[in-house]
């Protein structure tokens, strides 16, 4: 990687990454720091939720049961017709 491209995560600009992002594909090694490809902050991006670039984890889909009147829904369906 060229010197420009580097320097960035370098000069204090991004925070190294913190342990969850360990396994992410946007972590980027320089002069043995490792950062974030696409964040400043990691640790930033932890602290509320989950990192939503994060490619290691997928936030768990929850399920929502929705209840579907039978009546309407083939009324609906005939009506697209
Ligand atoms: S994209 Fe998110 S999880 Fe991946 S290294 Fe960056 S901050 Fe960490």
């Amino acid at each position: 990687m060229q010197a420009i491209e580097t320097a960035k995560y370098t000069d204090g600009t991004f925070q190294p990454i913190i342990e969850k992002c360990e396994g992410c594909e946007r972590i980027i090694e320089v002069e043995g720091t490792r950062f974030c490809k696409t964040y400043i902050s990691p640790e930033a991006k932890w602290r509320h939720d989950m990192c939503n670039f994060a490619t290691h984890a997928k936030p768990e889909l929850k399920l929502v049961k929705v209840r579907v009147n039978p009546l309407k829904a083939s009324k609906r369906a005939s009506r697209r017709k």
